[in-house]
């Protein structure tokens, strides 16, 4: 696990007003930290200047101690938990479990015993043997971070992973994430333009308009201050 630090990140594309506009926001080790603000703020190109699917026009971004500017995403090692899971319909739950580790060439005892011990901590040690398309919402997006459990990437990343979902699943899934985040205590930013969400699952929310960091502050503080 590590943390996230963001040091004065400005993204700029082409000649316009910067998507993200000199924003730091110091993810702690094991902080759960909330990017949320209306569409277009610049949400999710924090989030993929930290995934490094898009080009930091300047500042630092730190994973731990190191400086990831210029680092691929497959050497940050950070967990992307996308909206539509990128589950392999073909595979049982154990496979695409076991998937990263089979990637990596494990061997058979230690992909057991990942798979046995990840899927344990998320409950889903009943449905090894199903596929994603028997599975309710709720047990794919844990599929997804059993993945990345097993990968022991260093922090998750969501991208509105709410947002289909019908107001009553929403409800159970919000619930669902902030107990397992408790129970992971795996460092995690997570985008959402939900208020309700904002003020409920995370530690700390970072509010951004137009790109810009408007607040850093608990959900208490935002409660008191709005
Ligand atoms: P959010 O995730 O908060 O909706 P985005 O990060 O998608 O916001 O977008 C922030 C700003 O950057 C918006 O003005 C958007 O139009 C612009 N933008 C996003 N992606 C691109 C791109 N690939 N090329 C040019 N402008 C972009
Ligand atoms: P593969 O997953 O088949 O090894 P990719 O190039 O898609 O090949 O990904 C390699 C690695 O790069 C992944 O295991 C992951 O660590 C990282 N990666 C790629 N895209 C993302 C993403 N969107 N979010 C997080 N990590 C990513």
């Amino acid at each position: 696990m590590a943390g996230i630090d963001m040091r004065n990140i400005v993204k700029k594309y082409g000649d316009g007003f910067p998507a993200v506009n000199d924003v730091s926001i110091d993810v702690q080790d094991g902080e759960f930290m909330i990017l949320v603000g209306p569409s277009g703020c610049g949400k999710s190109t924090l989030l993929r200047m930290i995934v490094g699917l898009e080009d930091i026009t300047s500042g630092d971004m730190m994973i731990g101690d190191k400086r990831v500017n210029d680092l691929a995403p497959r050497d940050r090692n950070l967990a992307m938990v996308f909206q539509n899971y990128a589950l392999y319909p073909h595979l049982t739950v154990y496979e695409n479990i076991a998937f990263p580790l089979r990637l990596a060439k494990a061997s058979d005892q230690e992909v057991d015993e990942k798979v046995r011990a990840a899927s344990k901590t998320l409950e889903l040690d009943e449905h090894l043997e199903r596929k994603p398309g028997n599975l309710s919402g709720g047990q794919r997006q844990r599929v997804a971070m059993g993945r990345a459990i097993v990968r022991e990437a260093d922090a998750f990343l969501f991208d509105e992973p709410l947002s289909n979902l019908d107001a009553k699943l929403r409800g159970q899934m919000r619930s669902e994430i902030a107990r397992l985040q408790k129970r992971l205590g795996i460092t995690t930013v997570y985008v959402t333009h939900d208020q309700t969400e904002a003020m409920t699952l995370g530690d700390r929310v970072a509010v951004l308009k137009r790109g810009i960091l408007q607040q850093l502050a608990t959900p208490r503080e935002l409660y008191d201050n709005p």
